[in-house]
C-alpha cells in the first residue's frame, strides 16, 4: 500500500475530521498537531533509529505516528477513542511497522505490551503529545513502573514541564520535580505556542525530554518511604521542614526525636521543603526512618 500524505496542516487534519465527520472531545484532551517543524522537534530529540521502538500514547490522527514510523523500527500508539481507529487505518496505510491499540493507557498492561510488541528492538522510547488532562498520572506510571525505557519526550502544559525540571529553591520545585528527577534528567527541549493545535488549548505548552536513568541518582533504602517523606515535607509549602515533619510523622511526645534526626542529617529545622535537594531528602528520609524504627 502506498504510504499516505503527512497530515501536519490545518487543511488536510480538517478534511479528515470532516470526511470522518468527527466532533473532537474535549474531554479526552484532544488537541491535535498541525506544525511539521514541532513534530520534528519532538522525534529528533528521541533519538530513534531504525533499531529502535516507540510507544506513542493518544495518536489522535496520527499526525505524529507517521512522523515515528518513518525514523523507528517499530510504532506502537495506545488510542482511547475508538472512533478514530478507521481514520488511523488511512492515515497510517504504507506503514505496517506502526500499529494502534485501542485502549485506556492508564488501563493497559504495559509490561505485557513490551513483551509482546517490542522484542525485536534495542531500546524504547515514549513519544507523545500528551492528553493534558492525566499529563502526571501517565508519566508516573511510567516511571513507577519501571519500564526498559531510554526517552520519555511529551509534549505537555508549560507550567507542568516546569515544575518537572525545576531546581530547588523556586516556587516550581516540589514534589514532582523530585519524583521526575529520581527516574529521569529532565530537559525542556521548547516552548510550543497554543496556535499549533486545533482545537487550540487555553494552556501554552513545552515540549520535554525525560531521560530514563539506569540508577537513581541517590541512595535510597525505601522508595516509598523517600517517597513519603517527600510528600509531606511540601504538605504545607509555606511550613518549615520541622512542623510538616512534625505532623506526618511524630506525636507531642516523640517530637524531640525529630530535632535530633533533622541536626543528624545536618538540615536547619526552620528550612522549607522547597530548598532541600534530592540529595539531603535522601539523607533525611536514611535518617528519619531509622529513628522512627527505634521509637516504635
Ligand atoms: N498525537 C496526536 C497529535 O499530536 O496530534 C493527538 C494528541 S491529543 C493531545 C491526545 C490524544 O490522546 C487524543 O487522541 C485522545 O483521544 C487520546 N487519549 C486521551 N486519553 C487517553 C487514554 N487514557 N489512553 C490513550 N489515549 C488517550
Amino acid at each position: 500500500q502506498a504510504m499516505q500524505e503527512d497530515i501536519a496542516s490545518p487543511k488536510r487534519t480538517n478534511e479528515l475530521l470532516k470526511r470522518h465527520g468527527l466532533v473532537l472531545k474535549k474531554s479526552l484532551g484532544q488537541n491535535f498537531l498541525i506544525d511539521p517543524n514541532i513534530l520534528n522537534k519532538i522525534v529528533s530529540a528521541a533519538h530513534l533509529d531504525d533499531t529502535k521502538g516507540a510507544l506513542e500514547i493518544g495518536p489522535g490522527i496520527g499526525a505524529l505516528t507517521q512522523q515515528l514510523a518513518k525514523v523507528a523500527k517499530r510504532v506502537v500508539a495506545v488510542e482511547i477513542d475508538q472512533r478514530l481507529l478507521p481514520l488511523l487505518e488511512e492515515t497510517l496505510a504504507g506503514y505496517p511497522h506502526a500499529a494502534v491499540v485501542h485502549g485506556d493507557v492508564l488501563k493497559l498492561d504495559l509490561k505485557q505490551l513490551f513483551e509482546e510488541r517490542f522484542q525485536d528492538v534495542d531500546r524504547v522510547s515514549v513519544v507523545a503529545n500528551l492528553p493534558y488532562y492525566i499529563t502526571t498520572p501517565i508519566i508516573m506510571m511510567l516511571l513507577e513502573q519501571k519500564l526498559p525505557l531510554e526517552n520519555i519526550v511529551v509534549m505537555i502544559q508549560k507550567e507542568v514541564a516546569e515544575r518537572m525540571a525545576a531546581k530547588p529553591g523556586g516556587k516550581e520545585y516540589g514534589s514532582l520535580s523530585i519524583a521526575v528527577q529520581y527516574y529521569c534528567d529532565p530537559e525542556i527541549v521548547t516552548i510550543v505556542p497554543h496556535t499549533v493545535f486545533i482545537p487550540q488549548p487555553n494552556v501554552d505548552s513545552a515540549v520535554i525530554k525525560l531521560k530514563v536513568r539506569q540508577q537513581p541518582p541517590v541512595e535510597v533504602e525505601d522508595e516509598s518511604f523517600f517517597f513519603d517523606v517527600v510528600h509531606a515535607s511540601f504538605v504545607q509549602r509555606r511550613k518549615t521542614i520541622y512542623n510538616n515533619l512534625a505532623s506526618k510523622f511524630f506525636t507531642k511526645e516523640t517530637k524531640g526525636t525529630l530535632e535530633q534526626v533533622l541536626q543528624a542529617a545536618g538540615i536547619e529545622p526552620s528550612r522549607r521543603g522547597e530548598t532541600l535537594s534530592i540529595e539531603e531528602y535522601a539523607v533525611l528520609s536514611r535518617h528519619l526512618s531509622q529513628a522512627l524504627k527505634g521509637n516504635g
